[in-house]
């Protein structure tokens, strides 16, 4: 978190006991915490106040999505992509119509013309901004528009996407929008769920009348007011989006330049500027990251060890990277809080590990690592 989010969020863990719905003095401070910092989070994602609920992160936010376009539209799939997270991948198994996938391009981007054809027949689409895995960023505008065409509500994860590029709900053309508070300095365990005004919403969460109706729960307080202040501080920071660039740039350029056997994984282009998918030739991921923790520096990798195997992950199988190139991908992610130098520091500390790795097997060799354990992408 921010050093300001934290702040903003204090006074309401140490002294926020009243319940925003009391009809007390304290429960109407609280209530008006929790609308000035909706109308945070709606000023920065270009919305309207009345279009933000608060959730319980991402994960809330993307199941009520789902769940209220079920209930909205008629007969027909959705469409998702092949690539989303599993809140996306698992909620959608729960609807009450199939669904269809839609594969990317070996560079992690959606294939827009497999995408067109998965159309015909369609109800509902769901498409992140952002993949978690590799930092591809999606082509969500040309999505919605050919979702207009067909008159077709698109929800999109803007999970990842929130925080590291300019995210406005107008431009996108998204009907709704998830974001979880902690991908953009914010706390975890609170998100929001962007719902365009005039479009029908049915709740996924029943009870008290909190969020207009619209989602039953004693609000959060201090999560929301957290949130609300990381949401102005990514507005107001929103050209720090380059510093992010810029180190993961010294990062991955130090790499590439003194480490041999390394390459980018997905659209070097359109991708988040905080996020580095790597592969380590000769490397396997799951041994690399434990070097690495070692050396103070986390990291995550796509393939989980399922019962002694490893396994590529489902973002990495819809790109075709299942073989040794993604056993040895890694993803090293920037946050605002890091320095040049971390990043510089990170790349010697990369070459080392990796060096030592590939040493031990050309030795044959112990390399130092514990057996493999469960990894998995957030
Ligand atoms: N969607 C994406 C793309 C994510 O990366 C995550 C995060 O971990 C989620 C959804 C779930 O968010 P949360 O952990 O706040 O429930």
């Amino acid at each position: 978190m921010l050093p300001e989010v934290l702040e903003a969020m204090l006074p309401w863990l140490r002294d926020g006991h009243a319940n925003p719905s009391g009809a007390y003095a304290s429960a109407r401070r609280a209530r008006q915490a929790i609308d000035d910092a909706r109308g945070r989070v709606a000023e920065w994602i270009g919305a309207e106040p009345d279009e933000i609920i608060f959730t319980s992160g991402g994960t809330e936010s993307v199941n009520t999505a789902l769940h209220s376009m079920d209930r909205l539209v008629g007969a027909g799939t959705a469409v998702v992509s092949a690539i989303e997270h599993s809140a996306v991948l698992r909620g959608a198994e729960d609807l009450s119509r199939p669904v269809k996938y839609a594969p990317v391009r070996p560079d992690g981007r959606l294939d827009l013309d497999k995408f067109a054809a998965l159309l015909p027949g369609a109800a509902m689409i769901s498409v992140m901004a952002a993949n978690n895995e590799t930092g591809v960023i999606q082509p969500l505008h040309e999505v919605c528009t050919m979702a207009r065409e067909r008159g077709l509500p698109v929800h999109s994860d803007g999970v990842q996407l929130a925080g590291k590029a300019e995210i406005k709900v107008r431009q996108l053309g998204v009907d709704f929008l998830s974001l979880s508070a902690h991908k953009f300095h914010g706390p975890k365990g609170v998100g929001a769920l962007h719902v365009r005004r005039g479009i029908r919403f049915f709740p996924l969460l029943k009870g008290g009348s909190q969020e207009n109706g619209r989602r039953g729960g004693t609000e959060n307080v201090a999560g929301i007011v957290g949130m609300g202040a990381a949401a102005a501080a990514m507005r107001r920071r929103a050209q720090d989006h380059t510093a992010l660039q810029v180190m993961r740039d010294t990062f991955e350029s130090k790499l590439l330049a003194e480490l041999p056997g390394v390459a980018v994984n997905g659209d070097p282009v359109h991708r988040l500027p905080n996020t580095s998918h790597l592969a380590f030739d000769g490397c396997e991921a799951v041994e690399l990251i434990q070097l690495l923790d070692q050396a103070g520096l986390e990291c995550s990798a796509g393939s989980a060890c399922m019962a002694g195997k490893i396994r590529p992950s489902h973002v990495q199988l819809a790109m075709g990277l299942d073989g040794a190139r993604g056993r040895s991908s890694l993803r090293f992610s920037f946050s605002l809080l890091n320095t040049p130098a971390e990043a510089f520091n990170a790349a010697e500390i990369v070459i080392q590990a990796a060096t030592r790795l590939r040493e031990a097997k050309r030795r044959g060799t112990d390399p130092g690592v514990a057996p493999p354990c469960g990894l998995a992408f957030s």
